[in-house]
């Protein structure tokens, strides 16, 4: 985004002429490097905190106690974080306290991977004390420093190099790699949330299923008490990688059916890795519309049957599993009948009415027609009008629905 990266060179020549230094870095400087688009811009400062909210007009103190504060400029807002080491760290996660230092190098030895560790001056100039742009260009992601205690001090870290080398299609470096392995049981000090959010990130890259290997092979899942679900012997996992990035709901919905869980069980485990609900419904609907579909009767028309499932679960939720059914069905038979998978979007699309509000009859004409007391068979009657006139079996006129009602009540009786 050209604006936003405008308005952040405003805000670095302002603090530079406020007499402090000012650099881009971290995922924007790396994402440029690799000809990636670039999502936010963060700025490194020499200033302090409060120098940084006396230069401009409009800021909020988003992490003041960790130098972090927030610049609106227009209608951007950029992180500008005071350099600094840190302390101690609590729980293998956060640092106890922060210590403002004045020198760029020090703030960058603090961060987690080289090619995260790369400033980039306003003039274009370059700052890498520790290779990054070397390893960018090997594809390495490699701890800045001694990876074992890095990834100590910060186990959240070992997530990210994970999700990194995923969605870079990168290699993590050896040593790297080896203190992962040494220090993952500290995992479970890394809360699910933070998991998740780098587990979101690692699904919506370009190959997920490479990532989603790493992170079996790692161990950390099981050590974070996460339900993990790969499993590595099914070959529907590279699949993933083919569905567009787009459409990560049908990603998810494909890795969960791929280890074999139900609706209910994907519901579950989408619960515990605090998955918000909208998300978790609609990964969750598709699978259940893959479960009705596995319980289709065969002796019936398919026409009908896959009406009503989508007027249960919605069009959405419908199309979505055909979609994931119709790659699955290139590597493995039987997860959808021939005739759904190639009528199903046609069938769909031909759908007139998606509510018992449209039919042409109500409860209350059935009630007079009857003179029966209400009850649940208005609703079963009503339902079953409503997937004959979706699927085109019936017309949507009264006259016709009337004489169904009838023939439907006198062959029940
Ligand atoms: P993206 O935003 O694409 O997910 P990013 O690298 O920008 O990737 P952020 O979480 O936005 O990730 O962090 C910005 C920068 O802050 C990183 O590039 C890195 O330099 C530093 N950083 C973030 N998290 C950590 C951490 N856990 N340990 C050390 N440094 C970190
Ligand atoms: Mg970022």
């Amino acid at each position: 985004d050209t604006a936003m990266a405008l308005h952040s060179e405003e805000v670095i020549i302002k603090l530079l002429e406020h007499g402090f230094e000012a650099y881009w870095v971290g995922g924007c400087v790396r994402d440029e490097l690799m000809g990636r688009p670039v999502h936010d811009m963060d700025i490194t400062t020499s200033a302090l905190p409060e120098e940084v909210v006396s230069v401009f007009e409009r800021t909020v103190p988003t992490g003041i106690q960790h130098g972090t504060v927030t610049v609106l400029c227009r209608s951007y807002a950029y992180e500008v974080t005071t350099y600094r080491v840190e302390g101690a760290y609590e729980n293998h996660r956060r640092p106890a306290e922060v210590e403002f230092v004045r020198d760029l190098k020090e703030d960058l030895r603090r961060r987690d991977f080289t090619i995260n560790a790369i400033a980039k001056a306003v003039d274009g100039m370059i700052v890498d004390p520790y290779h990054g742009m070397e390893d960018l260009e090997k594809g390495i992601v490699r701890c800045v420093g001694n990876a074992r205690s890095r990834f100590q001090e910060d186990a959240l870290r070992m997530v990210r190099c994970i999700r990194f080398a995923s969605v870079f299609g990168f290699r993590i470096a050896y040593r790297t790699w080896k203190g992962l392995l040494e220090e993952r049981d500290n995992i479970s000090f890394v809360a699910m949330e933070r998991f998740r959010v780098e587990l979101e990130k690692l699904m919506e890259g370009r190959r997920p299923s490479r990532g989603l290997r790493l992170l079996h092979r790692s161990g950390l899942p099981a050590n974070a008490k996460i339900p993990f679900i790969y499993k590595p012997d099914t070959d529907l996992i590279p699949i993933v990688d083919e569905i567009p990035m787009e459409q990560v709901v049908i990603r998810w919905a494909l890795l969960l059916y791929a280890c074999g869980l139900s609706a209910e069980e994907a519901h579950r485990v989408l619960r515990q890795w605090t998955f918000a609900n909208i998300i978790r419904e609609q990964i969750a609907d598709i699978l259940s519309v893959g479960e009705e579909v596995a319980a289709l009767n065969i002796h019936s028309p398919y026409k009908e049957q896959w009406i009503s499932i989508v007027l249960k679960y919605g069009r959405e939720a419908a199309e979505r599993w055909l979609s994931m059914a119709g790659y699955i069905s290139s590597k493995q038979s039987g997860v959808c009948p021939v005739e759904l998978l190639s009528n199903g979007y046609t069938w769909t699309e031909e759908m007139r009415i998606y509510r018992l509000s449209e039919l042409s009859v109500s409860g209350k004409d059935l009630l007079k027609l009857t003179g029966r007391k209400g009850g649940p068979w208005i609703g079963e009657i009503m339902n079953k009008l409503l997937v004959k006139v979706a699927s085109q079996t019936l017309p949507n006129d009264n006259e016709t629905l009337i004489d169904e009602v009838k023939r439907v009540i006198s062959s029940n009786e």
